[in-house]
């Protein structure tokens, strides 16, 4: 991309004009599931607005998205809930010398060795569970990392997301914070459903004798498995027909979720956040299987390297690796920024090539 303006006056005008941008793609990526542009695009549009910011610290101001988690509610109905603990998103890599450097600097602020939990970046949206008593009380979005959407209602429809909990040690109250996804075989089966109620639907029409040209879509097909979850995650099941609601419950029923943090919690009996997994896979929440723990900050690389060739063995969409310092400790020393944990990173991998027929051609000659 082009060089960052030397004059103040031409980084402003673009510093503003990225903020609109940026706003107005968040908007729909959060209020309404809707992706106007690429997450690359996206990303690369932030990350134009940081280096401007870091050239002209003036411009970034508290509004400025580079200092801001997701984006306010814009409300489709449900009530408003805070969070008992603020929900981050986390600062991104995309190169492993810029991992390295991170790791380097975590490490050094650290002030000795570290251990790395190592994890897939889910694509999906973050919530946030909370649990008094065993008991689950409310089932929040991130919203804007303060108040998020009290999803309740619609989560008990989720049966992966278990309403009371099990074992021993369960605190009075804590918050769970997780990734609901839909796992690549859901979105599959999905979109091959909408596509049979949309032939029945059609021949529906047909039989009734309204030309071809005038059949409607009444159940598109679903363009990505992110949207798709968040869009089933925020329905309202007010003003719905039988037939509307069943197939509300059937969205909702195929919504997986994997727990990767934890919000609000008195005095956690455990060292590590490993540990807390471990302890909360034990009460029945969900926690990903492909998560690892290394010493050495070249063990995390070659994980990185190694997932990024094996991206859709996994049963969901990944893009990215998250890498986070497993001590509790050092996250309470590190502290966070406005927007992220200083003690976290998420390493996004490049966007994938489209495939063409070109290789099918030459192979064919
Ligand atoms: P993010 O997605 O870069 O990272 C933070 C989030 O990652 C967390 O809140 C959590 O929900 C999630 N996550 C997944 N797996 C995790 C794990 N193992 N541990 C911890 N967290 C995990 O940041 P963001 O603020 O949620 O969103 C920004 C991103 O969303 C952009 O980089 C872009 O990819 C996408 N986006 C796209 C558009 C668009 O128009 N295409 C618009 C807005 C945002």
């Amino acid at each position: 991309s082009p060089a960052i303006p030397d004059e103040f006056e031409a980084a402003r005008v673009e510093a503003e004009r990225l903020t609109a941008d940026i706003e107005r793609y968040r908007t729909a990526y959060y209020s309404e599931a809707t992706s106007l542009v690429s997450d690359a695009e996206y990303d690369e549009l932030f990350h134009r607005l940081e280096a401007i910011e870091r050239a002209f610290p003036e411009l970034a101001g508290q509004d400025s998205p580079t200092q801001e988690v997701g984006a306010a509610v814009v409300s489709a109905g449900f009530p408003e809930h805070e969070h008992a603990e603020r929900m981050l998103s986390l600062d991104n890599v995309f190169s492993i010398d810029e991992f390295r450097e991170w790791a380097e600097k975590a490490r050094a602020a650290a002030g000795r060795p570290v251990r790395w939990l190592t994890e897939l970046k889910i694509d999906g949206l973050a919530i946030s569970l909370a649990y008094r008593n065993g008991v689950l009380e409310t089932a929040t979005t991130r919203g804007d990392g303060r108040v998020g959407e009290d999803i309740t209602e619609n989560v008990d429809l989720i049966p992966v997301i278990p309403r009371e909990l099990r074992g021993e040690g369960v605190p009075e109250f804590f918050e769970a914070r997780g990734e609901v996804f839909l796992s690549t075989a859901d979105f599959e089966a999905l979109n091959e459903r909408q596509h049979e109620l949309q032939e029945a639907f059609a021949a529906e029409q047909r039989a009734k004798g309204v030309p071809e040209e005038r059949i409607s879509i009444r159940y598109p097909e679903f363009a990505n498995a992110r949207n798709t979850a968040a869009g089933s995650l925020r329905q309202r099941a007010e003003k719905k027909s039988a037939a509307e609601l069943e197939l509300m419950r059937d969205r909702l029923g195929r919504l997986s979720l994997y727990v990767h943090g934890i919000g609000a919690w008195q005095h956690p009996a455990f060292e590590n956040q490993s540990d807390a997994y471990a302890l909360l896979a034990q009460w029945g929440l969900p926690v990903s299987p492909h998560s690892r723990v290394f010493d050495e900050i070249d063990e995390v690389v070659a994980f990185i390297e190694d997932r990024g060739e094996h991206r859709h063995d996994v049963e969901h969409e990944i893009d990215g690796i998250v890498v986070k310092i497993d001590e509790f400790d050092l996250h309470a020393e590190l502290g966070e920024t406005s927007r992220a944990p200083r003690w976290a990173i998420a390493y996004k991998y490049p966007p994938e090539e489209v495939h063409t027929k070109l290789l099918d051609i030459r192979v064919g000659v």
